[in-house]
């Protein structure tokens, strides 16, 4: 065993509702070295992400739930402190699982290069990560956009809805809409990311503020956030429009089962094709992903906006204030 100790953050007690800092608590223990083929590495940044919410509570779903007492885990990008793995050599950039904590020992095999030296290493957990991902496979291949398309995306000033805005307007959509929560992210929208026109959800109902930002009607909708947007988005929809489920954080604390939109008949009439998905299915689309975001950063048509906490002892606030809208971009904890 070595000296060497760390930090983690463990899940205490199953958040009800929204998450309080009483359900984690930050533990100092020793680090375990690493065995033949792993790698020890000191986490330089570390990802909060809205599907966590769901891992706390003690459910069945594509992930399994989080264990109380126990380090929680999810995406990290560090350097290589010590390597008994030949393909990893000490100082090698990472992107692994091993995320809640100040050090990981994780196996080579599971971990992937860095996207690009060229860019923050964070954004290896945003814009070229992830979320970057996710936005792209779900506006182009789940909801199939094209030029000359509508587009409505919700959460837009957000890690995933912002990055799906500047592709649909790279990719030649006629008009780009986004909903976000506050006055300020609307601004964000509008006049830093480009995006059409934006609205903010608190300001009114969404199905009247989305028809006046697009008053000829929507051919793609990517939901990040489900409850009153799909239903204004299923409203709002034109013959044979596309729905991309992404996410429905609207409902991610709620403590009861919360109704489907009371409006789906309509995508009978309509020929509207809404279709769920998941990130990991679209690994095949990883590499054409960064080639063409590397670019588009690389020129400065897609921005990368972050938020940075710094400190693990501030990753559960980090991860609270990710629920309820604390973020521009992605959030993400600067550990070291
Ligand atoms: P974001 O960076 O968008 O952060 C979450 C944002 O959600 C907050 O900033 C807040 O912004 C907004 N929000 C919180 N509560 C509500 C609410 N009640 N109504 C509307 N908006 C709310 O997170 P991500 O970009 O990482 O994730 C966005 C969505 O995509 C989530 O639903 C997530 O689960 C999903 N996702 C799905 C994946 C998949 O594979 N299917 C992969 C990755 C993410 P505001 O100030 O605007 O309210």
């Amino acid at each position: 065993m070595s000296e060497r100790t760390g930090r983690s953050v463990h899940l205490v007690a199953r958040p009800v509702g929204m998450p309080k800092p009483t359900d984690f608590a930050v533990v100092e223990a020793p680090v375990a070295e690493p065995g033949s083929g792993e790698v020890l590495v000191a986490n330089r940044f570390m990802s909060v992400d809205p599907y966590m919410r769901g891992r706390m509570n003690d459910v069945k779903s594509y992930v399994p739930p989080f264990a109380l007492g126990e380090p929680m885990n999810g995406g990290a990008v560090g350097e290589v402190m010590v390597s008994n793995a030949p393909d990893l050599p000490v100082g090698t950039n990472v992107v692994h699982g091993e995320g809640w904590r100040e050090f990981a020992v994780v196996p080579a095999a599971a971990t992937q290069p860095v996207a690009s030296a060229d860019v923050p290493l964070s954004a290896n957990l945003g814009v070229l990560g992830m979320p970057g991902l996710t936005a792209y496979a779900g506006l182009l291949r789940h909801a199939s956009m094209k030029e000359g398309d509508i587009v409505f995306v919700s959460g837009a000033a957000g890690a995933v809805g912002s990055v799906v805005g500047q592709i649909a307007k790279l990719k030649g959509a006629s008009q780009v809409i986004g909903s976000a929560g506050s006055a300020e992210k609307v601004a964000f929208l509008t006049d830093v990311l480009g995006f059409d026109a934006a609205f903010n959800y608190k300001d009114g109902p969404v199905n009247q503020q989305l028809a006046t930002a697009a008053p000829k009607g929507i051919d793609v909708y990517f939901d990040n956030v489900g409850g009153d947007h799909l239903e204004a988005a299923i409203h709002a929809a034109r013959p044979h429009g596309r729905i991309a489920l992404c996410g429905a954080i609207s409902m991610y604390n709620a403590t009861a089962p919360v109704p489907g939109p009371s409006n789906l008949t309509l995508a009978i009439g309509k020929r509207l094709h809404l279709e769920g998905f998941i990130v990991s299915d679209s690994a095949d689309l990883r590499q054409q992903f960064l080639d063409e975001a590397g670019a588009w950063l690389a020129d400065g048509s897609l921005r990368n906006d972050e938020t940075v906490v710094e400190g693990i002892d501030n990753a559960p606030e980090a991860f609270i204030g990710l629920l309820s809208g604390a973020n521009t971009g992605k959030m993400v904890v600067k550990i070291s």
